[in-house]
């Protein structure tokens, strides 16, 4: 067996009405003047007004895209340094979160994003010289707050580029679920499927990792159990804070790997717009399919509810502990959440979208049972 390191060092503050202790947190941090990075969409909703009442002295940056650029990270960093903060708080989904990581550590580190990127190693690069950093989540999906990468479409290449180091971990991560409730459908069911997707893409990622593996099963099966829930009633604020961490776990868990399905669906995003989640939502039946074989893995969780093993013909399959058949509810439940995001989430410039929706909705009811039931 060779050596590893296995490290889980994000400091979490988790509950309904957890951003309600952001001023201490920043005191505590020395920020009195933090630059509030956040998008434009979300700057004109309760949330933000919420959360921008909490810190009066800061400076708010709006100009993050939905899949953040290099120019976005180059003009926080400009904000930043104009009005001279001391700190950065970062809220929305994984777009102002992930601008925010690249704002951190752009602000400190003179050399232009692409030297950092993680293809080339860059991440060695990346020192502990950064400003404090709190990420606030207003999504269950992407997990930013938590995790230690950034993703950032680079001016020269247009390629979303991976900017990944421990270094880059939030100080402090605050999930508060009360801010999901009023997410409009089609974004609970995209960024809920992001987060289903990093949990099953981190568990049957190859490398050896039990911690994530565990974490992963765990995270996939909240957010199996949670997403329709949510989508059925979105003030439920148990479902709310259960898909936050499912989406935590997810993030935590994809420090060991992801697959080919954020491999096909970050170009889908960069060239064709599409919502990143929709885009994984797309793929996923694909590539399950296409990695049958390679990824099955016999485990049994029995304890879980949750049994997954490997068939006679090699590929896997899942079936619940007791081996009841699924239950119609549930079925029809993640059918739902399918039919949201292929009907709302893609931007309608991809000319093959459709069939490739209609294809995924059709067969979403069965993407988690090829892993999980
Ligand atoms: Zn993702």
């Amino acid at each position: 067996m060779n050596l590893t390191t296995f490290a889980f060092p994000t400091t979490i503050r988790f509950g309904p009405g957890a951003v309600n202790d952001l001023a201490a947190e920043l005191e505590r941090r020395g920020i009195r003047h933090p630059l509030l990075v956040s998008d434009a969409g979300l700057a004109r909703t309760p949330v933000f007004e919420r959360v921008s009442r909490l810190m009066p002295r800061a400076v708010v940056f709006t100009a993050v895209a939905p899949n953040p650029t290099e120019q976005n990270v180059l003009d926080g960093v400009k904000a930043y340094r104009e009005s001279l903060c001391d700190g950065i708080v970062g809220l929305g989904g994984g777009s102002p979160l992930d601008a925010a990581k690249a704002i951190r550590l752009l602000v400190t580190h003179p050399e232009p994003l692409a030297v950092y990127d993680d293809l080339i190693d860059g991440g060695n690069r990346i020192t502990a010289n950064l400003p404090p950093y709190i990420a606030i989540a207003t999504t269950s999906g992407t997990g930013s707050e938590v995790s230690r990468s950034a993703v950032i479409t680079i001016t020269k290449t247009n390629r979303k580029t991976v900017i990944f180091s421990p270094h880059l971990i939030p100080s402090l991560a605050i999930g508060d679920p009360e801010l999901t409730v009023g997410l409009p459908p089609h974004i609970t069911a995209g960024t809920g499927m992001d987060a289903f997707t990093h949990n099953v893409e981190a568990y049957i990622s190859l490398g050896y990792h039990p911690i994530c593996d565990a974490v992963a099963l765990g995270g996939a099966k909240l957010a199996w159990d949670n997403l329709p829930r949510v989508m059925h009633d979105p003030a439920d604020i148990e479902g709310r804070a259960n898909m936050m961490v499912a989406s935590m776990m997810g993030a935590i868990a994809f420090q060991k790997g992801l697959g080919a399905t954020h491999s096909l669906a970050h170009p889908l995003s960069s060239d064709f717009a599409m919502h990143h989640g929709t885009a994984n939502a797309v793929m996923l039946p694909y590539v399950l399919e296409f990695n049958r074989d390679a990824a099955a893995r016999p485990v049994e969780d029995a304890g879980g509810g949750v049994r997954i093993r490997r068939c006679a013909g090699g590929g896997a399959r899942a079936e619940p502990a007791d081996r009841d058949p699924v239950p119609a509810a549930r079925v029809r439940g993640s059918g739902d959440v399918a039919r949201v995001v292929g009907g709302q989430g893609n931007s309608g410039r991809l000319p093959s979208a459709q069939p490739a929706v209609v294809h995924a909705r059709g067969s979403a009811a069965a993407v988690p049972p090829g892993v999980l039931k």
